[in-house]
């Protein structure tokens, strides 16, 4: 028997094919297959049937609504068995007259009841004595007309489907064309061309041999002799069922020897038997071996594409990380892990000896020598207010003493003013910082608890109200600071280093060489005690007010950055750390390390990618080897 020679040679390379299928291979790369094509009622289904000894699902209009994978086993051993998979759905069965039933069960599943189609593939897979070894897809029938219940697109949706099938340069196409139609210019042979040109990989069926118009034969035969319409694989003509005899319940084995009987008696395509060209069992024959060569050349270039695929996967998996553990105990160790991690990242972050986004101690320093700007800025402006404030005193104020010699209080009424208005840069300087702060501490937490969204939702908030707190300190101590800077004070020593340095700096406006006074209430005494002009006097008292004013912006342009960097950052570093390592103490571990649930998915998708590619590499190597 035919099958038998063929078996042998055949079964491993087709067995490798559906194992790969099974595997779920087909969504890495394509398999070889050979895909059925045709106009509606061309009579796919009756080749089918042909060929695989059982009747299939057949009717006028659209009869196969989704792709169908027949896979046939040659096995002596077995009398009948098959099985029908879709969707999670594997049915055993055991009765070839219950082949329609589950196939058309199968489609209503996946299409829905009615006239619809779908994308989805069913397998049907038969085991028998008398089939031979081969696998192959039968497709929806073309069609142009949608009929009734049907989307208007149905033709545009049933050419998309059987494109995506025989597009792929591995799937041999097999074309269905009945001959007493115009066969050169049928759309399913257009639709092969198209994606074929050269005709590699298309094999073409002619069907209903007994419908021809006498007098046509010659020009079939010429087709089959492949001299019109030049295909690489060839032509094949058989005769199957027709109507009448189906109706006569005759059997598939039965109408085999009729269309052996009909070639040999055939005036005109008797010669074809010996060409191979014409009956059932010579196109299963031809199929098998087609399909082998196909898979054989196509194998080198499989497992390639198998081994980059798994390289790109594996890569892909190596970015996401593990993930959280299984197991309880590992499960702490984990978070202690995760926590460590965040917290020695935050310390450096706070040291400066990390930078997550920007950096934080170069924004920071743009901060502060903004502040300082400001300080020098309202240095001007108050030499400016000095002059007319004592100038204003004077002219209200002044008893029976010389204009300049005003008293104590304007000196400090005055400084008191100014150095009031310092106040709001200061705020300023600290909401900006806060702000970068807390911007790069949640940077952080997103880097660090990407996968884990309560640990994110949980340091941000931490990171919020800690930050929200620190600057209350901090605004707390800068009230303070401002409040003693009412009291206008400041060391002698120091007052009059800087007096001096006032003098050098601006000689004509202090010509007074004896101030060296340990005592700064007697500041104004001693410029009573100042000989001069009118003018000398004048200038006398704005200068020690500038020179105290110097003090008050070296004061704050140091204590305000210092407060900022190590409450807002220093101090409030450690206290996220700390509050983390609270979580520790809690017993909801699970709840807290919760993954990402988009991610764990996307993991275990690539997880099951890779052991499907590995699992075909085992198998093709196996084979090669
Ligand atoms: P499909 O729509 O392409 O699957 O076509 P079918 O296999 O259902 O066939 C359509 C009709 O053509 C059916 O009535 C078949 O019995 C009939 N048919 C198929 N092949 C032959 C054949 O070789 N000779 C005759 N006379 N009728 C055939
Ligand atoms: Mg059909």
């Amino acid at each position: 028997m035919f099958q038998d020679q063929l078996a042998k040679k055949v079964r491993p390379f087709i067995d490798l094919i559906d194992d790969m299928r099974s595997i779920g291979i087909e969504k890495e790369l394509p398999l070889p297959t050979i895909a059925v094509v045709g106009d509606q009622s061309s009579g796919k289904s009756s080749v089918l049937e042909s060929l695989s000894g059982v009747a299939l699902p057949r009717g006028t209009g659209i009869v196969t609504r989704c792709p169908l994978l027949l896979k046939l086993c040659n096995d002596r051993t077995v009398t009948w068995d098959a099985v029908i998979t879709y969707g999670e759905k594997v049915i055993l069965f055991d009765e070839p007259s219950e082949v329609v039933r589950y196939v058309e069960q199968a489609q209503n599943a996946l299409a829905g009841k009615g006239v619809g189609i779908c994308e989805d593939l069913i397998t049907l897979k038969i085991t028998s004595s008398t089939v031979c070894d081969l696998s192959l897809i039968d497709l929806p029938g073309i069609t142009r007309v949608a009929v009734k219940g049907q989307p208007d697109d149905i033709g545009v949706q049933i050419n998309n489907l059987i494109m995506k099938f025989i597009k792929e340069n591995r799937t041999i196409i097999l074309v269905v064309v009945p001959c007493n139609v115009d066969i050169a210019t049928t759309e399913a042979l257009k639709m092969a061309q198209q994606v074929d040109p050269d005709g590699t990989r298309t094999l073409a069926i002619l069907t209903k041999p007994d419908l021809i118009d006498p007098g046509e034969e010659k020009n079939v035969l010429e087709i089959v002799q492949n001299r019109v319409m030049d295909l690489n694989m060839g032509y094949v003509i058989v005769k199957c069922r027709g109507q009448k005899k189906i109706d006569e319940n005759m059997s598939i084995t039965d109408a085999i020897e009729e269309e052996l009987e009909f070639f040999k008696t055939h005036e005109h395509f008797r010669s074809l038997l010996r060409q191979e060209k014409a009956t059932t069992k010579c196109l299963a024959t031809k199929l098998s071996n087609a399909l082998v060569k196909h898979i054989k050349k196509s194998l080198p270039q499989m497992s390639e594409n198998i081994k980059e695929k798994l390289g790109e996967v594996k890569h892909l998996l190596s970015q996401i990380e593990g993930g959280p553990p299984k197991e309880p105990a590992e499960k702490r160790k984990f978070l202690i892990q995760v926590i460590t991690d965040f917290n020695e990242q935050i310390t450096q972050l706070s040291q400066g000896d990390i930078i997550i986004e920007k950096n934080l101690f170069v924004l920071m320093r743009n901060e502060f020598t903004a502040w300082m700007e400001c300080l020098k800025n309202a240095k001007s402006y108050y030499h400016e207010v000095v002059q007319h404030l004592v100038d204003e005193y004077d002219q209200k104020h002044r008893g029976s003493e010389l204009p300049g010699f005003s008293n104590y209080r304007v000196f400090q009424h005055v400084v008191q003013k100014l150095v009031a208005e310092l106040k709001r840069p200061a705020m300023t300087t600290l909401q900006k910082i806060r702000k970068m702060v807390q911007e790069e501490f949640d940077h952080l937490s997103k880097e660090i608890f990407k996968n884990y969204p309560y640990l994110q939702d949980v340091s941000k908030k931490k990171i919020e109200t800690i930050q929200e707190q620190q600057s209350n300190i901090v605004k707390a101590r800068i009230v303070e600071q401002f409040e003693m800077e009412m009291q206008v004070y400041t060391q002698d020593e120091i007052f009059n280093k800087h007096i001096l340095e006032e003098e050098t700096a601006n000689c004509s406006d202090l010509s007074d060489e004896d101030i060296s006074d340990e005592d700064e209430t007697h500041v104004l005494e001693k410029g009573e005690k100042a000989e001069g002009s009118d003018h000398d006097t004048r200038s006398k008292y704005p200068g020690l007010l500038k020179a105290y004013y110097e003090i008050v912006v070296q004061r704050l342009a140091d204590q305000v950055p210092m407060l900022i960097r190590y409450f807002i950052l220093k101090q409030s570093a450690k206290i996220v750390c700390s509050e983390m390592l609270d979580l520790l103490h809690r017993d909801d571990t699970d709840n807290i390390i919760q993954e990402d649930s988009e991610i764990g998915q996307n993991r275990a998708k690539l997880q099951t990618q890779v052991d499907r590619l590995v699992q075909a590499n085992d198998k093709l190597s196996s084979l090669r080897g």
